[in-house]
This record gives structure tokens, C-alpha cells and sequence, in this order.
């Protein structure tokens, strides 16, 4: 019995509960003992990234994540839910996005055919802002630093459809959505230090408005996840004499193992930092520093694969898939901006179905986010999806 056990262990080991669980052994309580000990006993003499706990070093913002890929062995108890289906009108009358709809601060939108961007009427930022008076440098009081931050928040309509989402929207639409970042971004550069892009899609990311929309934010300061991105690329650059992302695209492209889409331009990897199970990196191929410098065939070429990427979210579970997305693009001011390379992040929250997601608790927030699937796992599962919508199909 012993023999088949050990044989067990090295093959394939089991996890305690299986053990325990083995109608085998539950007759005999002292074996059982031995076999949990034997299995906690089991040198791990060569390092197996699919098999052993580790820490994967986030070469973008220096930060650590935590992989436990022996935890994909634990039996899973909860429920896997699917969504209702949703029936959305094409045009809402209670919409504050909808065209010719009134919005809560009393304007109203006016009748447009695709896009459409307006100030949000109840902005976090504000353009005119009193400086703050300056912290000392020593003594307690320093403890109490706070400076005054100009900035805009504006809502960015995708479409005028309320039924739609950018997955289910044509290349031609997104390809509007894209030029619209694209203005935004020269628009708001001229005045911000730091332009954010981002879209929150469905109610778990606190998207309280299904109209297909997301923000921009201008903001005269540098805030914490550019300025890590923005200090590791200027090392690397200084360094390696390349930008940090473009070797870094290149490399994936080699590997393939975390890629889950590519075309001529662009390349989509599951990053080997990934925190979010399914959390996705969008790169250029070509070192392109912000988005007004891509190409009209770039721009082409982004809104196609954007529509293969959010097609396959919303295949993964069946159900629209939320996500947190946005772009990183270079500072503007009077720094360099070689080192940086242009980039999109796609943070999306689920787990195992379409209500199952994982959540930033415990050891995430006090010590460093973990997570089980490792990011070639969650590359192999995207990229065997298909581009056509589940919808459609
Ligand atoms: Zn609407
Ligand atoms: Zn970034």
C-alpha cells in the first residue's frame, strides 16, 4: 500500500484531503498518519513553476505577486452561476447617457450618432483649485503633508446605443472609440501632466450606468501607478539603452506561452506579473510613446483586435465580462519620454463564471496580491476561445 502511495506522490501528488478523502485509507487512521506525513515530507528538489509556490517580480512597477499553482487542486464547492440574459432597449429614456436625454445636473445630451464626450457634472478633480499651503520639512508636522491637485474628469459616450458594449460594437465603432482617445489625449496633454483613459465595464467594477462609456481624467500631478511604471522604464532605459516594454513584447512574442492575440501591430499577453486571474496587457509591437503617435493603420489595427480580445472575455464565461481597462501612455511636461512605451491594462475581476470573482482580501491587502492560475494557464484558456461572440453563435 505504501509503495502505490509513494508512487502516487511523485506522480501526481495528491493533496491532503484527498488523501483523507481515499476511501483506501479512511479504514486505517495510522496510515493515513503516514501518508500526510509523507506528503509533507516530499522534497521539492527541482523548482516546477506550474507546481511549486513562488513570487513573480512585476518588471514594470517592482512589485511582487504571490503564485500558488498547487492550490488549482483544491475541490471548488461554490456555485457556478450564469447571468440572466439582458434585454437593454436600444435607447433608454431614463438613460442620462442616451442622445437627447437630461442628465442630473440639468443639461442635456445632444441627438449624436456615435460618440460623445461631455465634463462630468460631479467630477472628483476640478480645473480651479487654491495651492495648498506647503508641509514643513522636519518635525512631526511633515507628517501632514497634502498638496492641491488642478485636474477634469469627462465621460467619453462609446456609442449611442444603450444595448451595446465595445465587444458586441463594429470595428468601424471602435475604431471611433480609438480616435476619440486619441483626441482627448492631445486635448487634455496640452493642459495635464497625466492623462487617464479608463473604462469600468459592469456593476461589479461599480459601473452604475450600463450605456457603453468610460472616463478621462487630466490631472496635474503624476499619480502612483504611472509614477512606478514611469521610474522602472527610465531605469531600464538608462540601463539597457531599449524601452523596458518593447524588449518585453518581444520576448512574449518569442515565448508565446502568455500570448493570447497578435497582428501586425499589436501583441496581447496574459503579463507574467498578472495579479487579476485573466488579466491581459496590451502592447505595440513598434516603440510608439502615446496614442496620438499610432498610425491610421494602427488605429485600424487596434480597434480589430480590441473587438477579438472583449469578444473572447465575453466567450470566457458566457456573460459580458466586467473589467477595469486603461491606458498608460508617457507624461507630458518637459521630461524625455523615449523610455516609455505606450500601453493598455485590462483588469477584470472573475474568477470561475460569470458571478464567481476573486477578491483582494487578508494576505493581498497586507502583504502582496496572490493568485492560484498561473498566467500561462489563463493565456492557454483565452487564446482557445473563439472571435465569434457567444451571441452569434
Ligand atoms: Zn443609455
Ligand atoms: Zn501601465
Amino acid at each position: 500500500m505504501m509503495v502505490s502511495l509513494n508512487a502516487d506522490i511523485i506522480g501526481h501528488p495528491p493533496t491532503i484531503r484527498q488523501i483523507i478523502c481515499c476511501p483506501l485509507f479512511a479504514q486505517n487512521k495510522t496510515t493515513l498518519r503516514r501518508a500526510a506525513s509523507r506528503v509533507r515530507c516530499t522534497p521539492m528538489t527541482t523548482f516546477e513553476p506550474t507546481r511549486h509556490p513562488h513570487r513573480r517580480l512585476n518588471s514594470l512597477t517592482g512589485e511582487w505577486v504571490q503564485v500558488s499553482p498547487h492550490r488549482l487542486q483544491r475541490p471548488w464547492l461554490g456555485a457556478v452561476e450564469t447571468l440572466p440574459p439582458d434585454h437593454r432597449p436600444a435607447h433608454d429614456p431614463r438613460c442620462y447617457l442616451c442622445p437627447g436625454n437630461e442628465r442630473a445636473g440639468g443639461a442635456r445630451n445632444p441627438a449624436y450618432a456615435d460618440t460623445f464626450v461631455f465634463t462630468n457634472d460631479f467630477a472628483a478633480v476640478l480645473p480651479d483649485v487654491p495651492p495648498a499651503p506647503d508641509a514643513p520639512q522636519h518635525g512631526p508636522e511633515q507628517l501632514l503633508r497634502a498638496v492641491a491637485v488642478p485636474g477634469t474628469a469627462r465621460v467619453l459616450c462609446f456609442s449611442s446605443r444603450h444595448d451595446l458594449t465595445l465587444a458586441e460594437m463594429d470595428d468601424v465603432g471602435i475604431l471611433k472609440v480609438v480616435e476619440m482617445w486619441v483626441e482627448q489625449t492631445l486635448d487634455l496633454g496640452r493642459r495635464y501632466r497625466w492623462v487617464q483613459l479608463f473604462e469600468n465595464k459592469g456593476e461589479m467594477m461599480g459601473s452604475s450606468n450600463p450605456h457603453p462609456h468610460g472616463q478621462v481624467w487630466g490631472i496635474d500631478a503624476l499619480p502612483n501607478e504611472p509614477r512606478k511604471e514611469d521610474e522602472r522604464q527610465q531605469a531600464y532605459w538608462q540601463r539597457e539603452g531599449r524601452p523596458l516594454l518593447v524588449d518585453y513584447a518581444r520576448l512574449e512574442a518569442e515565448r508565446g506561452e502568455r500570448v493570447v492575440l497578435e497582428n501586425d501591430d499589436w501583441l496581447i499577453v496574459v503579463p507574467f506579473w498578472a495579479i487579476w486571474p485573466f488579466e491581459t496587457l496590451l502592447l505595440p509591437r513598434r516603440h510608439v510613446s502615446r496614442l496620438p503617435d499610432l498610425t491610421g493603420g494602427e488605429r485600424r489595427s487596434l480597434a480589430a483586435i480590441l473587438k477579438r480580445l472583449l469578444t473572447r472575455y465575453d466567450n470566457l464565461f458566457s456573460a459580458p465580462f466586467p473589467y477595469s481597462m486603461g491606458w498608460h501612455g508617457a507624461p507630458f511636461g518637459s521630461e524625455p519620454a523615449a523610455h516609455w512605451q505606450l500601453h493598455a491594462h485590462f483588469l477584470p475581476p472573475l474568477l470561475r463564471s460569470a458571478t464567481i470573482r476573486k477578491f483582494m482580501v487578508g494576505y493581498e491587502l497586507l502583504g502582496e496580491p496572490q493568485r492560484d492560475l498561473t498566467a500561462e494557464q489563463a493565456a492557454e484558456r483565452l487564446r482557445a476561445l473563439s472571435d465569434t461572440h457567444y451571441q452569434h453563435l
